[in-house]
């Protein structure tokens, strides 16, 4: 009997949804540049704007607020940049941000601190108001959703605070757009990254969302595209997957009510055998489970569950595939299981059979590694 192919990696990439695949195809059919005037330059230019509108729909602002560009990273790196350009002196970021957050703002030469995260990992307001309170406007880096727990942020509630002390609030929205109903004005945000790979459509693709209080820097210099905020030939055809995938994620987003309970089907069971489920006391993304059991080492769960057709995360893998401890977990007083971080995160297509079976490999690796240390022993 062949293996299952069982894909729960969602938050790494999830896969490109057949309305995504389509658009990208026939968007590779018309030849022109969307800044040529010709006839197949404005087809491009169609197909660049239909996106923009579809792309603003999904977190309802208007099309004129939507920035492409290469996708998430580079999004947080157009706020960070347009802030630092606006004057902001210094910079508060969650300790639960991805590293294009941390690492942007770690090389921009501003003053930059971090704003502590609690036992569930959600950012502590109340340290927050404190920062804000001392000189210097800030910029504020808050993420929706973190990538490995899925832990919501409360963003509006941080949004609050940060238009009282005359600040700028930008908002990683890369991990929840797609996956819950994410709805800009009323988060309070001034700029928002999205990224199309983390909602069924193509890689190399995202967006940054700009509100009427943030004025969009370009970073890197050439022609007028983008309304002079992104310089550089549009990514047609990738921009074209963006948008399908956006619309199709939007029709979607009733159905993601159904991997919260399959996921948490699967915490019970890992529950039950000894695991802990991180950040369990909030609010989480539906599709997210990150577990941690004591003496399963990450990357040997990876590997394990690899061995048994299941495809997961650790906690945190870098680009070069090393596993290492999870930052996000030690953040949250956790250092003690963060080697045993495992994130399992589903999508569009999964299944609840997806869940169940990585659920009984998960089981059969951990009883093994437990037989094992106790032959050992
Ligand atoms: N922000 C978050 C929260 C992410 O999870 C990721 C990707 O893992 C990124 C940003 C970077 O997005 P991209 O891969 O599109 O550059």
């Amino acid at each position: 009997m062949s293996k299952p192919s069982i894909y729960l990696d969602y938050n790494a990439t999830a896969p490109i949804r057949p309305e995504a695949r389509d658009a990208v195809l026939r968007a590779f059919e018309t030849a022109g540049n969307p800044s040529s005037v010709h006839a197949s330059g404005r087809a491009a230019r169609d197909i660049v704007e239909t996106a923009r509108a579809q792309v603003a729909a999904l977190v309802g602002v208007v099309a004129g607020s939507v920035t492409f560009v290469s996708g998430g990273t580079e999004a947080n790196a157009l706020a960070i940049g347009s802030a630092a350009f606006a004057g902001f002196n210094r910079i508060i970021v969650s300790e639960g941000e991805h590293d294009a957050v941390l690492e942007t703002a770690a090389a921009s030469g501003l003053q930059v601190l971090k704003m502590p995260l609690d036992a569930d990992g959600v950012a502590r307001l109340d340290w927050l108001e404190e920062a804000l309170s001392d000189e210097g406007r800030a910029l504020v880096c808050l993420m929706l959703a973190n990538n490995e727990t899925g832990v919501i942020q409360p963003v509006a509630e941080a949004a609050a605070l940060v238009r009282a002390a005359d600040g700028w609030l930008h908002v990683d929205a890369v991990q929840a757009a797609g996956k819950i109903a994410v709805d800009f004005s009323a988060l309070g945000a001034d700029t928002m990254a999205l990224s199309a790979h983390k909602l069924g459509g193509p890689q190399g693709v995202g967006a940054l969302v700009a509100g009427t209080r943030a004025t969009i820097v370009r970073q890197q210099h050439g022609g007028g595209q983008e309304r002079g905020r992104r310089a550089g030939t549009e990514n047609v055809a990738g921009i074209a997957g963006f948008g399908a995938a956006a619309e199709a994620a939007a029709r979607d987003l009733p159905a993601m009510a159904n991997q919260g309970t399959w996921r948490d089907a699967l915490a019970e069971r890992v529950k039950a055998a000894g695991a802990v489920v991180l950040g369990e006391g909030a609010a989480r993304l539906p599709q997210t489970l990150c577990l941690a059991a004591e003496g399963f080492a990450s990357q040997i769960q990876v590997m394990n569950l690899d061995l048994a057709g299941v495809m997961v995360s650790a906690g945190s893998a870098c680009s070069s595939g090393k596993v290492k401890a999870s930052r996000v977990v030690e953040a949250m007083g956790r250092a003690d299981l963060a080697p045993f971080a495992l994130r399992v995160s589903g999508g569009w297509a999964s299944s609840e059979q997806d869940w169940i079976s990585c659920g009984d490999a998960w089981l059969a690796a951990y009883s093994r590694i437990g037989a094992r240390r106790r032959e050992v022993a």
